[in-house]
């Protein structure tokens, strides 16, 4: 299917002129900077604007990643790439997002708050695409489709092959969120972003990195759709603060490899546990750092784990989820502890 990302643009953003700063400009090539009314004293390393193209981050994280600079979008969080591709493709009122539940909440809270509307079409039993009820709900008013791979609240990866071929048959955006996909068996979708135009892929310095406080996540696509994230977004999305942090922290990627694998290992241990305990009914193969469990009573575990000041998630209302908490794989202290409190009901 052909892909024309101005027909696609809400006509506003189309001709949208972005703000800029005179530094846009001149960065760098000056010796005196008096164009953006900040406080001259460099009383603290904060007191000049942070860039706004974060040159520097894309870069580095360009060859981390084995993906060009201008492939990269930086935001607060992979939240925020959510509520921008939502502005930037969908007119309030007129169009709508196609998701497929159980899954992450944001896509919804997002388009809620725009005024978008949402199409939803359930994953099946096995937690995979419904792909001829997605081919059958499709509109011409359906301007992205959200997936998420490795699914939250599900833990499982989609099939790339159902992934690919939706990618072919949908002329909008096909949005894959890939917040988990560091602990997946399986690589991620970039490979993909070279043929398929209309392909974004969300990833997070939240979850594998450790950095969930810090508020950085990426949208991975074409360049004319990073440019477009790029002129909509605040101007500042980006404190200097997380910049400079990120850019020093993503030098310890070995640590974090090791990190990942101390994750995996905890999954399959209290997977395992889990699943000879009497009270739970089915733990759910996971490629995230979580489980999903299926409880003969969700509510009263629920209850007696909060009783033992652990805190989880509750999913037992969501479709295809009834009866299942969603657990995150603590530390394996944490997981003791967990552990320990379920075998005492
Ligand atoms: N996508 C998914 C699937 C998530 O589960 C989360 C966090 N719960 C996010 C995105 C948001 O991540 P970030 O911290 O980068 O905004």
């Amino acid at each position: 299917m052909t892909f024309d990302l101005d027909a696609l643009l809400r006509p506003n953003i189309r001709q949208l002129k972005p703000y800029t700063s005179a530094r846009d400009e001149f960065q760098g090539r000056a010796r005196i900077y008096l164009d953006a009314n900040e406080n001259p004293f460099d009383d603290s390393p904060f007191h000049r604007y942070p860039d706004p193209h974060h040159t520097d981050l894309r870069q580095k994280i360009s060859s981390l990643i084995d993906l060009p600079a201008d492939h990269i979008f930086l935001g607060s969080g992979s939240d925020e790439a959510i509520d921008l591709l939502i502005r930037a493709f969908c007119t309030p009122g007129e169009h709508s997002i196609l998701t497929c539940p159980p899954t992450y909440g944001m896509y919804e809270v997002q388009a809620n708050i725009h005024d978008v509307g949402i199409q939803q079409v359930l994953l099946t039993p096995e937690f995979q695409l419904d792909e001829p009820a997605i081919l059958q709900a499709l509109r011409p008013f359906t301007r992205i489709i959200f997936l998420c791979s490795p699914n939250n609240p599900t833990g499982n990866l989609l099939s790339r092959t159902s992934i690919k071929r939706l990618l072919e048959a949908f002329h909008g955006i096909v949005v894959v969120d890939e917040a988990y996909v560091d602990f997946a068996d399986q690589p991620g979708l970039t490979d993909l972003l070279t043929t398929q135009p209309n392909l974004v892929l969300l990833r997070t310095f939240s979850k594998a990195w450790g950095l969930a406080g810090l508020r950085v996540g990426m949208a991975l696509a074409n360049p004319s759709i990073i440019n477009v994230l790029y002129r909509i977004k605040l101007p500042y999305n980006l404190s200097q603060a997380a910049q400079s942090y990120l850019y020093t922290a993503l030098d310890s990627h070995k640590a974090i490899n090791q990190r990942i694998n101390l994750i995996r290992t905890e999954r399959r241990r209290v997977a395992q546990q889990l699943s000879s305990l009497p009270n739970v009914l089915q733990v759910y193969p996971s490629d995230a750092n979580f489980l999903l469990v299926r409880f003969i009573d969700p509510q009263s575990t629920y209850r007696h784990l909060l009783s033992n000041g652990i805190v989880v998630r509750d999913r037992s209302r969501q479709p295809l989820c009834e009866g299942c908490l969603r657990i995150t794989i603590g530390t394996p202290a944490e997981n003791d502890q967990l552990l320990q409190a379920l075998a005492e009901i």
